[in-house]
């Protein structure tokens, strides 16, 4: 991996670059993301079996990939013991993000711990303070991630490309190798190279999550429905990967933000 100077892409490189990967295997857009951007590309995991394929394959090509993960503070313990597996497995460390403490303990002591069951933009704005708002720290460090996300996963998601720039995120790169993958295909690459898979597949998860917000799914059943399964019309995502428009959740976050804020403002005053 070379230690490349910062790279932006336009949107005339990037959709060039799109054209041209679009069917390459995925470990060619790996190959890619990892020559272009060296130390300020890294991968995005969810412990999920998408971005474990991914990772197995970036280790393959530069065993000094970057990966991190968000702890939200609310993931199930078999997934702080799979961030154990995979760190001995590879022989790395995960760059672990948390959200702020005064953030959440704001948002916590207004609408409760488990504020995600009233009502959608509640739901959104815990997921902005436990996963977004870390997000955030990090991708000013970076000039791309590297997603597992799929077309097939979700609408939302239908319209992916390999490569693509992130409006969301302030423009930089986003890389989705298994883009144009199945499920299938993913479950055939995790067997064929024994890659870890986080325990909770084998009790039935399709996706993983936080613990309050993730179950089982049966077989057959769309694997995003085991997510937030007691909304109606929202949309399966939690803002990291697409904007959400369901509104209402924008002003208490700046509510919750500005508490924090005054918080700290105060334990500074009384420091000495
Ligand atoms: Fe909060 Fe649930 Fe979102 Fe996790 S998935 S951040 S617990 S609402």
């Amino acid at each position: 991996m070379s230690e490349a100077a910062r790279v932006v892409l336009d949107e005339y490189e990037a959709g060039e670059l799109a054209v041209q990967y679009d069917d390459r295997e995925p470990q060619e857009v790996i190959a890619w993301a990892l020559e272009t951007f060296g130390r300020r590309v890294a991968i995005s995991t969810s412990l999920d079996a998408d971005p474990m394929a991914i990772l197995d394959m970036a280790w393959r090509i530069d065993p000094r990939v970057r990966v991190f993960t968000i702890d939200t503070l609310r993931l199930p313990k078999e997934s702080y013991d799979f961030i154990d597996t995979i760190e001995k497995h590879y022989g790395i460390a995960i760059e672990t993000l948390r959200p702020d403490a005064l953030e959440v303990a704001a948002m916590t002591g207004k609408h409760g711990p488990d504020l995600f069951r009233n009502a959608v933009p509640l739901r959104l704005l815990c997921c902005d303070v436990r996963k977004i708002r870390p997000l955030q720290r990090i991708l000013p460090d970076l000039d791309a991630w590297i997603t597992g996300l799929r077309r097939d996963q979700w609408a939302s998601r239908s319209n992916i490309r390999k490569i693509e720039l992130d409006h969301d995120h302030g423009g930089l790169v986003k890389v989705n190798p298994l883009a144009d993958w199945m499920e299938d295909e993913v479950w055939d690459y995790i067997r064929a190279n024994d890659v870890p898979v986080h325990p909770l597949h084998a009790k039935g998860y399709r996706s993983i999550g936080c613990d309050p917000c993730t179950r089982a799914v049966a077989p057959g059943e769309d694997p995003r429905s085991g997510r937030w399964w007691w909304e109606s019309n929202a949309p399966k995502e939690c803002g990291m990967h697409c904007a959400i428009e369901t509104g209402g959740f924008e002003h208490e976050l700046e509510v919750i933000v500005d508490a924090a804020d005054d918080v700290r403002a105060a334990l500074e005053a009384t420091k000495p």
